[in-house]
């Protein structure tokens, strides 16, 4: 595909035109904002801000129906059937550890099992984790299975630990470090259709196309700020066929209202530009960046080395990029780089133990990022080399 940014969906992002020197590639970390998401932000709180659910003047109707209609929208955007359900909740941390201590707890008994990707992001590994010292302390001991993985850092689903007992895999969509696209649709063959498959959402929710029915998963969480809305807004999907999660508050608590409306809005933005075509485009710039990195010597790149298609042997690398300088230090590297206006995450990822447990540069890319940055970036790499 051709690399041309349509400078029309840049041009929307007020943050990245008032610093017109700057590359953003931290988007892994948080993603910034477009206009209309603001725009619909400000228009809430400044023409019917109030509480949901307390019905009895307009404002507080119109703020529970967009609730209502942001559920809705975080449904079709997944393609989910209506008989679902979605829970509103701060991001993928808070929705991992509901769905674990809230759901998973009272389900499991003695001798049961469940599956966790150490190599993921320990936001989830941690709660799985909970769970199970919860039920150690009541006297209930489950088996924690590691989840085996492969030399492209994909699962390696011939040798997945399931059995009679297994009563979860817990999964990543994204990898937040290598950047593959996981092959869930692998996994849920492997499984079988019956073991519930929670899958952590948050680098993929808003950077691709997600079917939960396509994927046959159980659970889908995400987090709501590195999808383009504000911070402290996120949410749980579960299949029906899972009965009722949590409810995190229920109605006696006070939802994130502007939280909820600036996600709906992303997700009509991002539904504009179209996530096929996101995901093309954030696929074709890692490519760019991954084949100009494999002309340097000094650099190591984490991960699979190729941005080949599903279908292959080797997963797509979505957009995210780690590598090592062999020589400078990364936090260094990560220091260099924003004194150019190079913006990066540097040093650690928050990588459970199963991970490569080493300090790293990761650059992430979105749709508001062009082949100049790249091309930036990997001059000044160049200039290290
Ligand atoms: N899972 C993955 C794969 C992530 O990349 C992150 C964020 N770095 C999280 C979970 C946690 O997301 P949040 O901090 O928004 O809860």
């Amino acid at each position: 595909m051709t690399l041309t940014v349509e400078t029309s969906w840049r041009s929307q992002f007020p943050m990245l035109m008032a610093n017109p020197g700057v590359a953003y590639l931290d988007s892994a970390a948080t993603a910034q904002k477009p206009q209309a998401v603001l725009d619909a932000v400000m228009a809430y709180l400044t023409s019917e801000n109030a509480n949901a659910a307390r019905g009895t003047y307009p404002w507080a109707n119109r703020t529970t129906a967009r609730i209502a209609s942001a559920r809705a929208a975080v449904k079709s955007f997944l393609g989910a059937p209506d008989k679902s359900d979605v829970y509103f909740v701060s991001g993928t941390t808070e929705g991992l550890r509901a769905i674990a201590l809230d759901w998973l707890v009272p389900m499991l008994s003695d001798g049961d099992e469940i599956v966790v990707p150490f190599a993921d992001h320990n936001a989830n590994v941690v709660p799985w984790l909970e769970a199970v010292e919860q039920l150690r302390r009541q006297g209930i001991r489950v088996v924690v299975r590691p989840m085996p993985y492969d030399s492209a850092h994909d699962y390696d689903v011939a040798r997945l630990p399931i059995g009679p007992r297994t009563r979860l895999i817990a999964a990543t969509h994204v990898h937040h470090v290598y950047g593959n696209d996981m092959n869930v649709a692998r996994l849920r063959a492997a499984a079988g259709p019956d073991i519930p498959i929670c899958l952590d959402a948050a680098q993929s929710f808003g950077h691709m196309p997600i079917s939960v029915t396509g994927l046959d998963v159980d659970f889908v969480v995400f987090s709501g700020h590195k999808a383009m809305a504000l911070p402290g807004i996120g949410a749980v999907w579960a299949a029906n066929r899972r009965g009722p999660v949590f409810t995190p508050g229920g109605w006696s608590g006070s939802p994130n209202t502007a939280g909820i409306v600036s996600l709906h809005a992303a997700m009509d933005w991002l539904s504009s530009v179209g996530l096929e075509r996101i995901s093309a485009y954030v696929v074709s710039l890692g490519a760019r960046l991954t084949s100009g990195l494999a002309g340097l010597r000094s650099y190591e790149v984490l991960g699979c080395q190729s941005s080949l298609e599903a279908g292959s042997t080797v997963q797509r690398r979505h957009g995210i990029v780690t590598f090592r300088h062999r020589e400078i230090g990364s936090n260094d590297l990560g220091f260099i780089l924003a004194s150019d206006g190079l913006l990066v995450r540097a040093d650690g990822h928050c990588q459970g133990s199963g991970g490569e447990e080493t300090s790293s540069v990761r650059v992430s890319l979105h749709v508001y990022n062009t082949p100049q940055e790249v091309d930036r970036l990997l001059a000044v790499l160049t200039s290290l080399d």
